[in-house]
């Protein structure tokens, strides 16, 4: 029997897996009774066990590696390429050690919790110590180029290292630092819209509405509320997305739904020839990233974007802001200690300044115990502010708690592909203004959608944009977008 035929047969039992798990994951997030808490982690867990026992079959992993070496042509390739990766890191690190580590996880997430609240990071640092201690012995398992921290890294962006990051980040951070000098004596920190009441019946329509006229396919899609915003892919045909209602500040419901669109319709893109394969699927967390920013960020907050909101605005949420408002109000600079809640401007010295705690944890030149003090300084070094206390400071942020250290980096590399798509993609503007967001869909589909996870994220940038990730891009936006 042909090989690809052998792979992708065995491959499918671990898509219906892999779909039936995203489907209660989902529900979890949604609609699942609040006191359910003793059967859905367990399922879930045992379907993830069957899923890595499927992919550490031995004739399996045989017929990869034959694959490896015959691939023809660059489907091929990347399939060899997705199941290495994934063989890679359930045969690398031993079963025990990986089972440890689960537990571990469990157990200090509900720790961050409670430290968090008490706001006290000595509650949280044992757990902290002892997963960046597993996530060393990992990256050893895994091995590396310069860092042991590039083993983390490239679990959520393939192919980086500190040697890309570093460079990347240092020079952002020097020309970000200057635009945001600039901005911020110019620039608005407030406007009266924040705190604007709003009906939530009306700003479901409102939301509704935005999503269809962007081309949000509600027959293949659904958009329902959970605690933080995100979305899901069940399968190419089925893509769930979510938001939040606050009462009032509409923005955040709004852009979080515009945001998630950008993900979904990512997913909803890919080429229907890598349906059940492991092609099927963005390609990493910067890329996607990249896609709900090119629509939160480039595509929302110009002001032809937000010409086209007033109206909706006026006439179905009933608040009266014209485009110059909504414009303003999208657009505030202000320094707050809290990443989520942060403006474009400040955003990446967040992402920043977790990275080069991260980096330095992981490379042994700091220990967890001095997180709180590095973390304020380097915050009153970038922004000139000091969190009042570690729960909006050091803990703020899940990610560490589930063990999710070489994550954060990503968060920028999407603000900066999104701003670089920007500059490579004519007449933005223009085609915002005639309302024709088919053209910026079409060519989201043929530069980056299309390709699922056919080629690695350097590859397909240079591919569809002829060079690497570059942060000038993303500079030329704030200069041009705060004047
Ligand atoms: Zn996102």
């Amino acid at each position: 029997m042909d090989l690809v035929k052998k792979i992708l047969d065995h491959y499918e039992k671990i898509w219906v897996l892999a779909k039936a798990n995203a489907v209660l994951e989902w529900d979890s997030e949604t609609y699942m009774p609040k006191g359910e808490t003793k059967e859905r982690g367990f399922i879930t867990s045992k379907i993830e066990s069957m899923i890595q026992d499927l992919m550490t079959d031995k004739e399996f992993i045989k017929w990869v590696e034959q694959l490896e070496e015959k691939a023809e042509n660059d489907f091929e390739k990347g399939i060899a390429r997705v199941l290495k990766r994934s063989i890679y890191y359930y045969t690398k690190i031993p079963k025990k050690e990986l089972e440890e580590y689960n537990k571990l996880i469990v157990e200090a997430v509900r720790v961050w919790e409670d430290a968090k609240k008490k706001s006290d990071f000595n509650r949280f640092a044992p757990y902290l110590e002892k997963i960046v201690e597993f996530k060393r012995k990992f990256a050893e398992y895994l091995g590396y180029k310069y860092s042991p921290y590039d083993a983390l890294l490239d679990r959520y962006e393939e192919g980086y290292t500190v040697k890309d990051i570093d460079p990347l980040f240092n020079r952002l951070k020097r020309d970000l630092k200057k635009e945001y000098e600039r901005i911020k004596e110019i620039w608005h920190d407030y406007h009266w819209l924040e705190n604007e009441p709003y009906n939530r019946e009306r700003m479901e329509l409102l939301n509704k509405t935005v999503l269809s006229m962007i081309g949000f396919d509600f027959n293949h899609m659904r958009l329902d509320v959970s605690a933080h915003p995100f979305t899901i892919e069940l399968g190419l045909y089925d893509i769930r997305i979510t938001t939040w209602y606050h009462k009032k500040d509409f923005r955040r419901s709004l852009l979080a739904v515009i945001h998630e669109f950008g993900h979904a319709l990512y997913e909803r893109q890919i080429d229907e020839k890598l349906w059940k394969t492991p092609l099927q699927g963005g390609v990493s967390l910067g890329i996607h990233e990249s896609q709900s920013r090119f629509w939160e960020i480039v595509v929302a907050k110009t002001k032809e974007f937000t010409q086209f909101l007033e109206p909706l605005v006026k006439n179905i949420l009933k608040i009266d802001a014209d485009s110059e408002d909504l414009f303003k109000y999208f657009t505030i600079v202000r320094p707050i200690p809290i990443r989520v809640e942060s403006d474009d401007v400040t955003y990446n010295f967040h992402i920043i300044l977790r990275y080069e705690i991260e980096r330095d944890l992981i490379e042994g030149k700091i220990d967890v115990r001095d997180i709180p003090e590095i973390w304020n300084e380097k915050m009153e070094q970038y922004l000139g502010i000091k969190p009042k206390n570690d729960s909006e400071g050091a803990l703020q942020d899940i990610h560490w708690s589930l063990g999710a250290i070489g994550y954060f980096p990503t968060y920028t590399l999407g603000n900066l592909i999104a701003a670089q798509i920007k500059y490579n993609f004519p007449d933005l503007e223009t085609h915002i203004e005639n309302k024709n967001f088919a053209t910026i869909r079409e060519y989201l589909r043929e530069k980056i959608h299309k390709y699922g996870s056919m080629y690695e994220p350097k590859v397909l940038l240079e591919k569809s944009f002829g060079e690497p990730v570059n942060e000038k891009y993303f500079i030329k936006l704030l200069r041009e977008r705060y004047r």
